[in-house]
């Protein structure tokens, strides 16, 4: 690393709602790759899902998961612009305003990262960002591609959470509580927007 590098670490999510996995992936890869912060960064409209909350409302979950810890961030880059959401149009906006100096390092679950291999840009990713592969006890990463055209791929073993964000939103429609994997300010603002109990 030289002596000028920045590293930055991003965390793209739906955040659907946002959850203590998601907070535990952005810390331990800030510790591993020695980040000085991790900026989370809800997507506007996912061009893989067809089903996910009201952008605003992702966008609130977000702000109160991380504003207290100051290694996390959050950006709106991906609400505030029109048309479906591409990783590499956000990187290449993110390049521009933190400059050459930065390296970026582009954090996934396994899931996410298994999916690599389907987006879109993804030579162009190659030029902008590491990708740090999170790994949790049960993941296999053992199919995770790679190649010339591909982005750095770094695995990270975290001890893990079980907690996903679609079990979450099928524990509020079954009428049960959220348990102790989201984060407080979350949970209220969940509970005094209603959100989930109807999908
Ligand atoms: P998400 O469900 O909100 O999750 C965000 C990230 O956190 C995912 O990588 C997810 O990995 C990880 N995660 C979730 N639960 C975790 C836990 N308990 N412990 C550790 N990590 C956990 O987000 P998403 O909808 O999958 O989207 C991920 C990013 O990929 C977004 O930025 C999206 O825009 C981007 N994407 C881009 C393209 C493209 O073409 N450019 C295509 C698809 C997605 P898991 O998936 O393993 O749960």
């Amino acid at each position: 690393m030289s002596r000028s590098e920045r590293r930055i670490g991003i965390l793209g999510g739906t955040f659907d709602p946002p959850h203590e996995g998601h907070l535990m992936a952005a810390r331990e890869s800030a510790a591993a790759f020695s980040l000085e912060r991790v900026l989370f960064v809800p997507t506007g409209q996912p061009w893989q899902k067809d089903d996910y909350s009201d952008p605003e409302d992702r966008f609130m979950m977000v702000v109160l998961a991380t504003s207290t810890d100051p290694l996390l961030a959050m950006s709106r880059i991906e609400l505030d612009r029109s048309g479906l959401t591409y990783t590499v149009d956000t990187l290449e906006e993110l390049r521009r305003f933190y400059g050459d100096d930065a390296r970026f390092y582009f954090i996934l679950g396994a899931d996410a990262a298994l999916n690599l291999g389907t987006w879109v840009g993804l030579d162009r990713l190659a030029a902008l960002t590491d990708i740090v592969a999170v790994a949790r006890p049960g993941s296999d990463l053992a199919g995770l591609g790679g190649g010339e055209a591909w982005p750095e791929i770094h695995r990270l073993d975290v001890e893990g959470l079980d907690v996903s964000s679609t079990a979450l939103r099928e524990r509020l429609r079954r009428g049960e509580d959220l348990g102790p994997h989201v984060p407080a300010p979350v949970a209220a603002y969940i509970a005094a927007r209603s959100l989930y109990l109807g999908k």
